[in-house]
């Protein structure tokens, strides 16, 4: 009997705990606390308690299946990837889409994004971090540069005033919530926006401004205004590291408070305490979410809330910052690595400057020059889709509508360790390995760069994400640029590629526990926790600020459809569901989808605790069981994201934010109903 203890990190969101995984004979039969790692000091979730059951759930892929006469069919790899070649080799580069995933490792999503520019031609590709997370790059780089986490999860103990705009912390951040409470016992006060009254609210926030969903710049726009007319900006930070203020505060000066009030539904009185509480703290730290992201004005709010901290002088130091909370293990990286339609890797715009760089780093030609489609415009513009890791028949608004475009493509291939739902849409299906079945990187939420170990056997025929897509780059005549033999060597060229991984290594990375924060420009450098400490990423080095005003939502409550709604996450689930629904301790928590109703609204619409109930929208229509709560205003229903049997984004509307194509995922119009 050979029995290992093996150190790794927990493979859901992007706090990046090291857990220990018991192995007993080649299978992991259990897991340990990894009580040295600085993240989360033994401590886990429920998720990351659960880490590994669901990679030996019956209906893991093990073999490529090809669609035949209607029906799938188990195939060898000859034939799937011969097949997915010839079809790819038809396709024109406008029409053909490759969308990649925040659970891909780095290596993996630099070969994903090399694959669609060398062989396919096309800046086409995208990964599901542009649903929730582009609207920091449209609101943090013209305020401050760049659109990553400012300040290492570490160092948020340091604040003495924490905002959680948007982000339900508790649930979705659960070990970044340790730190908040740490901050807490040092005397900080935390300031929580957010329309519902989550485990955030009542365990975190000693000021919850529960605001009317969608209202967030109406909020920080009143809260700049009292902070100027208090006199409590910062003007030393002001007049050395920003510009822009005067016109900020003509704009400023417009704003009614009364109506402020009014249109957030918060008393003025409290959104003045919080805008003091944060105006005069020593260290003010905002962390940021969906909340404010999935919104026709994302991007606008991101640069609100950066105002506000440039107000206070808030950033450039541990502890403070404009932060993006990027939720999935590996949304920060599979970013950093060019899985964005306008982004080469390394955070390069798309440009000919930038196609010749990496021509000349790959040694081809003919790159292309122009910004691809992000991931919503592919599904509704392309005929050939190659989809690895994600499920857009989750995750993007209006779900019936996007099912009939995928049904119209001419050519799906979709790679993943289940049959997802567009997987069952798919022409093909590739079987991955998870994330203890290969080698590789990963980049968490605070650009904390760490190692995971292959520890066991790939169940079938199963393999790594990279090592698919490099064969079907040598079937497609492009053998030379994808001759990769393992992740190590893929790693060896993002450092020779992207500046910021430069000083990162596989064997710094094995000796580091806790990993490595980018950027790190050589093998010397200790790493970047804290982002900005002399100068913004903007070309003078100076925060701009970016006056906006407050746009309603696109769709609002009316007689037909009269209740707003809104969606989230669950601590005992991550993401489209398909890990944790097939995490038996996990389903016992939470087994299926529901919607939280308001007592008030409850007797209204003659719904009780536990009944089923249709929710429709102008979209499309779902069912779910009620959950009587005043965790919710009168007017707000709430359902989780997790479930594909009652799919939050059948309802969800599809308006975009025009700065960064991110959905309004978080607030729209709906009916509710007793199923009779
Ligand atoms: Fe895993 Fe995140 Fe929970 Fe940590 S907080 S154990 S990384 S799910």
């Amino acid at each position: 009997m050979d029995i290992k203890y093996v150190p790794t990190i927990c493979p859901y969101c992007s706090c990046g705990c090291g857990i220990y995984l018991v192995i007993k004979d080649g299978r992991i039969i259990g897991q340990e606390p990894w009580k040295e790692h600085p993240v989360n000091e033994g401590a886990n979730c429920p998720k990351g308690k659960n880490a590994y059951a669901y990679i030996y759930s019956e209906d893991r892929l093990k073999m490529p299946l090809v669609r035949k006469n209607g029906v799938f069919k188990e195939s060898s790899w000859e034939e799937a990837l011969n097949l997915v070649s010839s079809k790819l080799k038809e396709a024109a580069p406008e029409k053909f889409g490759l969308i990649a995933s925040c659970r891909n490792s780095n290596e993996d999503a630099y070969v994903i994004q090399k694959f669609a520019r060398v062989v396919m031609g096309t800046n086409n590709v995208e990964y599901c971090g542009r649903l929730c997370h582009s609207s920091a790059v449209a609101g943090l780089v013209p305020t401050m540069g760049s659109g990553v986490m400012q300040t290492s999860q570490l160092e948020i103990e340091l604040a003495d005033c924490i905002f959680l705009a948007g982000v339900n912390l508790k649930e979705t951040f659960p070990m970044i919530s340790r730190r908040v409470l740490r901050a807490k016992d040092r005397g900080a006060k935390v300031i929580y926006t957010d329309p519902r009254n989550t485990a955030t609210a009542r365990y975190l926030a000693d000021i919850h401004l529960q605001l009317k969903s969608g209202t967030d710049a109406a909020l920080i726009n009143a809260m700049m205004s009292i902070i100027l007319a208090e006199g409590l900006e910062n003007k030393e930070f002001i007049a050395t590291r920003t510009a822009g203020l005067d016109e900020l505060r003509n704009f400023l000066s417009k704003i009614d408070l009364k109506q402020a009030e009014e249109l957030t539904g918060v008393p003025i009185e409290k959104i003045r305490e919080a805008a003091i509480t944060y105006a005069r703290a020593e260290r003010g730290c905002i962390l940021y979410n969906q909340g404010i992201c999935q919104h026709t004005v994302g991007g606008d709010n991101v640069k609100l809330h950066a105002d506000l901290a440039l107000l206070c002088g808030h950033a450039g130091k541990p502890g403070s910052g404009v932060n993006s909370m990027r939720g999935q293990i590996n949304g920060e990286g599979s970013g950093d690595m060019g899985c964005l339609c306008v982004f080469y890797p390394g955070f390069k715009r798309v440009s000919e400057e930038a196609a010749k760089f990496f021509e000349d780093a790959w040694g081809v030609s003919n790159l292309p020059t122009k910004p691809g489609m992000t991931y919503i415009d592919q599904l509704y513009n392309c005929k050939f889709l190659y989809m690895i890791g994600g499920d857009p028949m989750m995750v993007v608004p209006d779900v019936n509508n996007v099912k009939k475009v995928l049904q119209n493509m001419n050519f799906i291939v979709v790679q993943d360790i289940f049959l997802t739902e567009i997987a069952r849409l798919a022409h093909v299906v590739l079987p991955a390995a998870t994330w203890v079945e290969r080698e590789g990187t990963h980049t968490f939420v605070d650009r904390r760069v760490q190692k995971i170990n292959k520890f066991i056997d790939t169940p079938g025929e199963t393999k790594p994400d990279w090592l698919i897509v490099s064969q079907l780059a040598e079937r497609m005549g492009h053998k030379d640029k994808f001759s990769f033999s393992s992740a190590g060597e893929i790693f060896e060229e993002i450092r020779s590629c992207i500046p910021q991984y430069k000083g990162i290594t596989y064997e710094r990375l094995e000796k580091t526990v806790g990993g490595i924060h980018w950027p790190c420009p050589s093998e010397e450098h200790p790493g970047t926790p804290t982002m900005f400490l002399e100068k913004f990423g903007t070309p003078d080095g100076l925060g701009h600020f970016q006056p906006v005003e407050y746009k309603p939502p696109a769709e609002m409550p009316d007689e037909e459809y009269p209740y707003f709604l809104t969606t989230g996450r669950s601590i005992f689930h991550y993401h489209t569901g398909h890990m944790t629904r097939r995490t038996p301790k996990l389903m016992n928590e939470v087994p299926r989808g529901f919607v939280e109703v308001n007592p008030k609204d409850a007797i209204k619409a003659g719904v009780k605790d536990r009944d089923i109930v249709t929710l429709e929208t102008r979209r499309g229509s779902i069912e779910a069981e009620a959950r009587v709560t005043d965790n919710v205003q009168p007017g707000l229903l709430f359902i989780p994201v997790h479930f594909a049997d009652s799919c939050a984004n059948v309802l969800t509307n599809s308006a975009l934010d025009p700065s960064c194509k991110c959905a309004e995922t978080k607030v729209c119009a709906v009916r509710l109903e007793v199923k009779r």
